[in-house]
């Protein structure tokens, strides 16, 4: 059992998903860059993934479609023939923050459609071809992470469905890693607080205010996209392998209380 770890990185194209391509191809990943609609972001990761002297090989596909999901996981192992590692982290916002005692069904739908459904079963696929990989001693030690959010535990009543749908991956996290300890798959939930990339490009007035000016995290600045990307390198590389189902925050504190 030899070769190059492989790595899928959902939304790994813009973002968050993009420091976690380039930090895992950093630490020696081949990456599948899972992308939308972008196609060109996707082509500009996959430059930077092979100047870091690994392979990257992009796959659009949209996480919340069925087909897609299994597309991309047989497109995987097509091109090269293991996963090591899942990362759940493609994700969307709101198209309008709506108070819940307005918002329609529609946002929830796409929402949930997007953000909990897609790697909820995106993960039973992978976790399926793992255990095959593993029984055929092609792999040993698969991970799973998850990047949900702080809205897993943050009520934010203008956009209930975001904080729904990551609240629902939290429990994907606890049932995936009880179900796959018996296969050696370690599975971890990454909970990023407020991080500087194009989703939260509209609200960068607001969380400048309160970051800089309230003190809303003990670490006064923006987090930054290699923040969750370091997070996920060291649970690629085995540096909790007692773990799992473990939260881990990336949010500058923001999860304290204090008093
Ligand atoms: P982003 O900059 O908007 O990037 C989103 C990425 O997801 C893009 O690569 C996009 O691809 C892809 N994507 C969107 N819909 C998809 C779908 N249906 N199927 C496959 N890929 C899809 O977002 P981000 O800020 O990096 O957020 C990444 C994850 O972190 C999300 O799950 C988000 O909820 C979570 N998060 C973000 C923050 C934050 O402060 N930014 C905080 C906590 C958690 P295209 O470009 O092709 O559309």
């Amino acid at each position: 059992m030899s070769g190059t770890r492989a790595a899928i990185v959902t939304g790994g194209s813009r973002g968050i998903g993009r420091g976690i391509v380039v930090a895992l191809a950093g630490a020696g990943y081949d990456v599948v860059v899972n992308y939308a609609r972008n196609a060109d972001a996707a082509r500009e990761v996959g430059k930077e993934v092979e100047a870091l002297g690994r392979r990257a090989h992009l796959v659009q596909a949209d996480v919340s479609r069925a087909a897609d999901r299994q597309r991309l996981v047989d497109e995987t192992v097509s091109a090269f023939g293991r996963i090591d590692l899942l990362v759940n982290n493609a994700g969307v916002a709101p198209d309008v923050r709506a108070d819940i005692l307005e918002a329609g069904e529609e946002s929830f739908d796409r929402l949930v459609g997007i953000n909990l459904k897609g790697p909820y079963f995106l993960t039973q696929l992978a976790a399926r071809a793992m255990i095959d990989q593993i029984d055929r001693g092609v792999l040993t030690a698969p991970k799973i992470v998850t990047i949900s959010s702080m809205s897993a535990y943050t009520a934010s009543v203008n956009r209930g469905d975001y904080c729904v749908a990551k609240a629902g991956l939290a429990m994907s996290t606890q049932l995936y890693a009880a179900r796959l300890a018996e296969h050696g798959i370690n599975v971890y939930e990454i909970r990023p607080g407020i991080i500087e990339t194009d989703m939260t490009g509209p609200v960068k007035a607001k969380y400048d205010d309160l970051i800089f000016n309230q003190g809303l995290t003990p670490i006064r600045r923006w987090g930054k996209p290699d923040d969750v990307g370091k997070a996920v390198v060291a649970v690629a590389t085995d540096l909790l392998p007692f773990s799992t189902g473990q939260v881990i925050d990336v949010d500058g504190g923001f999860h304290l209380r204090t008093l």
